[in-house]
């Protein structure tokens, strides 16, 4: 995907596209190609691709919800910064946190926040689950992009999500089904999948969305987690 085919499509998406925004990503792709010799961030390091199947992709959340209407919103298990830095770069009004737990990915993308002078960005280097003890009921948006199945991230998620805050997992297909007994156990419901397909490549998408309906139960993990191993 080149330069004009990325900003044809993110057009589509409803994002509103500066030129400072343009030199930012650009700027985030030097240094996801730089550093990834160093230490391993991701296969994908041709420019077209990472354009589409990162930049572009981490976008299409836009398919599911309105980031303008969103105030903070964090990210589990993002890796090199994806869908996080990106939707921070376009959509620079959220407070974004982002969580991995791994340490040379939470080095990386503190240079990547200081380079692209990205502020009200807090990057926590710590498991999902063990984040949620500490922050619960504290964000709007909770965002996971190929990080776990589904019910493991809504265990992770949803302390984390206020009241009537949104899980929004990204994935291939919507491999959600069979999941009820969870969602009634951690009172959320899921809203709505939205399915596309990648553009150039075609590849298929699925954006779903969940709704935290009530509190969770403080004691964490609850008795039926799915979560085997916990780490405090
Ligand atoms: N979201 C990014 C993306 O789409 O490119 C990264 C995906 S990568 C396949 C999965 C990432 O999740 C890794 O960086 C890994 O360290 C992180 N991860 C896996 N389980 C986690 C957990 N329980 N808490 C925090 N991070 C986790």
């Amino acid at each position: 995907m080149d330069l004009e085919l990325f900003k044809k499509e993110v057009s589509k998406l409803g994002v509103f596209v500066t030129s400072d925004m343009l030199d930012k990503l650009y700027k985030y792709y030097e240094l996801l190609t730089t550093w990834n010799e160093k230490i391993n961030l991701t296969s994908i390091v041709s420019k077209d691709l990472v354009y589409l199947k990162h930049f572009y992709d981490s976008l299409t959340i836009c398919k599911a919800i309105n980031l303008n209407e969103v105030d903070s919103l964090c990210d589990i298990g993002t890796g090199a910064g994806f869908p996080g830095v990106v939707l921070k770069i376009f959509f620079p009004h959220i407070h974004l946190t982002l969580v991995d737990a791994l340490l040379k990915r939470i080095k990386f993308l503190n240079i990547v926040i200081s380079e692209l002078s990205l502020d009200n960005v807090a990057v926590i280097h710590a498991r999902a689950e063990e984040y949620g003890v500490h922050e619960r009921s504290k964000f709007d948006v909770v965002t996971a992009r190929a990080v776990a199945s589904i019910n493991v991230l809504l265990e992770y998620s949803m302390p984390l999500l206020k009241v009537s805050g949104y899980f929004i997992a990204m994935r291939g297909n919507d491999d959600s089904s069979g999941l009820e007994n969870s969602y009634h156990e951690l009172k959320c419901s899921k809203v709505k999948c939205v399915s596309m397909k990648l553009p150039v490549e075609n590849s298929a998408r699925s954006i779903i969305l969940f709704r935290k309906n009530g509190e969770t139960n403080k004691k964490y993990p609850r008795k039926n987690s799915v979560i085997k191993k916990y780490p405090l």
